[in-house]
């Protein structure tokens, strides 16, 4: 069985690698979306998978991170793209969310990026 859980951060950002001319290397800001993907049995008694308050409590000191900052000055974000963006959480949340199947980063509400760890 699957949960999905979605936070929402604000941050700015530029695309360091991209052409003068390209709208995403200039200086700008998203209300980005991260959705947080866990996989595992349902919990016969407990009716659940796992308590949605253990995927906010994990993902709480990324999130902090991220809200109200400028991404390209995060440690390890200085190429802040959704696809680095969800590689970065992944990374820094596994650990303590075993149970994580896939990280799914939106900067607007038309365009995401899924990653799955691999
Ligand atoms: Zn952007």
């Amino acid at each position: 069985m699957e949960l999905r859980k979605t936070f929402q951060f604000e941050a700015a950002h530029l695309l360091p690698h991209l052409p003068e001319a390209h709208k995403c290397r200039r200086l700008h800001g998203h209300s980005f979306t991260a959705e947080i993907v866990v996989e595992g049995d349902c919990d016969s008694k407990l009716g659940w998978v796992l308590d949605y308050a253990d995927i906010t409590a994990a993902f709480k000191p990324i999130w902090e991170q991220l809200d109200h900052r400028y991404l390209n000055d995060v440690d390890g974000l200085e190429n802040p793209t959704s696809e680095n963006i969800a590689v970065w959480i992944w990374e820094q949340l596994k650990p303590s969310l075993p149970l994580l199947t896939a990280v799914e980063v939106a900067e607007t509400c038309t365009a995401r990026c899924i990653y799955r760890g691999e």
